[in-house]
């Protein structure tokens, strides 16, 4: 039977989780830290498995009529030169839906959205949790606590719920790579979805729905004294330009949790998204496994052995798309020794369009259960 349900963290996890369970009957509140979700300066992919969660979520609709659908995509070289292209459309012919570039305020406002404002609470740090499900926290109004029958920690990377709870799990792990975010103003003419490569370095573009465009660039920390415009200046068009049209950048020094959790449950709770597995973003699925997590645990929540199945099915998928997104970051961007740059991007220019095709449907053909 559902019962009440605190979810700590309004971040993309935390949010799905919260309209998932309101949708199968929880009665839910949602703690968040922020005082105000303010717009956040950057974009993200959606791609075909985080689409289809928010199918389940009844938002899937609203979120491709205000996302950019995929257009043609690939790896350049920072010369400009393709060395695996892939023609607009053929990710959504394989798996049966489109790849969506969003700005993460736009998705941000449509899961708001989807929720009773009284189940925001704003401006409410969470100070303590344990696993019979009581939560302190200190909020506008001074101290609050409650009694819940779930928790949901989706409290990000640095998860208080998981350090009180998990306390042999090592910190998050930096990997030695400064990356940078920004979204352009409204940006004429089309623009490839592309990821460009040199020894140590990368640079995206999303064109998103509304003209502007998601970029993100990351080094290795070892080389990355200067700004973004300094390291990128010499890579092809239109990268210096869309850097130089930007007004504000976000800055992070990556990080990820290196040593797997053995559990993603302790008693009534349940750790969700990058509290639970944060990735490095290479693979371009931090989010997208995030609301994997919602969907599985709004699903599983009200039965009988709930929590320990959605530890089963959860842990072992979000570990692998972890892995694999650690391996494509030291193969791709972290790559520097030129002798195996070199090779791998012979490889990559040897490789036919379907394996990388299939590479990239591999983790995003994941179908969520419904919540009907
Ligand atoms: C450079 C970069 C590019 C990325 N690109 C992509 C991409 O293209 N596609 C993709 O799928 N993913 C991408 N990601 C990953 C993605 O951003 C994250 O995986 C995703 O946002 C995690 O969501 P979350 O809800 O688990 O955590 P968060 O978004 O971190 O949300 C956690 C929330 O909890 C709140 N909180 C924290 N502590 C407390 C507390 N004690 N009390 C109350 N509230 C608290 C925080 O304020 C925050 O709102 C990228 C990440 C980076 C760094």
């Amino acid at each position: 039977m559902p019962g009440t349900a605190v979810v700590i963290g309004g971040g993309i996890g935390g949010l799905g989780a919260a309209i998932g369970l309101q949708r199968k009957g929880w009665r839910v509140t949602v703690l968040e830290r922020a005082a105000e979700f303010r717009p956040v300066g950057a974009g993200l992919v959606l791609q075909a498995n985080g689409l289809r969660c928010l199918d389940a979520l009844g938002l899937g609709a609203t979120v491709r009529e205000r996302g950019r659908r995929d257009v043609s995509a690939g790896t350049r070289t920072s010369a400009g030169r393709w060395l695996a292209h892939i023609g607009a459309g053929e990710l959504e012919r394989l798996l049966g839906t489109p790849a969506i570039g969003i700005h993460r305020a736009v998705l941000h406002d449509i899961l708001l959205g989807a929720l009773p404002a009284e189940t925001v609470l704003t401006g409410a740090t969470v100070e303590s949790v344990t696993a019979d499900g009581a939560v302190t926290w200190h909020g506008p109004d001074g101290p609050g606590r409650a009694q819940a029958d779930l928790v949901v920690a989706a409290d990000g990377i640095h998860s208080t719920a998981r350090t009180a709870l998990f306390s042999a799990v090592p910190e998050p792990r930096r990997i030695g790579v400064t990356a940078w975010r920004g979204v352009t103003p409204v940006w004429a003419g089309d623009l490839d979805v592309a990821v460009s490569w040199a020894p140590g370095a990368e640079f995206g573009m999303v064109p998103l729905t509304d003209g502007r465009v998601y970029w993100y660039g990351a080094v290795n920390s070892d080389q990355s004294a200067g700004d973004v415009r300094s390291h990128f200046s010499a890579w092809h068009d239109p990268i210096p330009a869309l850097i130089a049209s930007t007004e504000t950048v976000l800055t992070d020094e990556l990080a990820c949790l290196d040593t797997p959790l053995t559990s993603y449950v302790r008693g009534r709770v349940a750790l969700l998204g990058d509290a639970a597995h944060a990735m490095t973003p290479h693979l371009g699925q931090g989010a997208n496994q995030a609301l994997e997590d919602a969907v599985v645990l709004a699903a599983l929540a009200d039965q009988p052995q709930g929590l320990r199945e959605y530890d089963r099915q959860r842990r072992p998928r979000s570990q692998r798309v972890a892995q694999a997104s650690r391996t494509v970051g030291r193969f791709g961007q972290q790559l520097r020794n030129p002798a195996a740059v070199a090779a791998r991007n012979a490889l990559m220019r040897l490789t036919p369009p379907r394996f990388a095709l299939r590479s990239m449907a591999r983790f995003a053909g994941w179908q969520p259960p419904s919540l009907d």
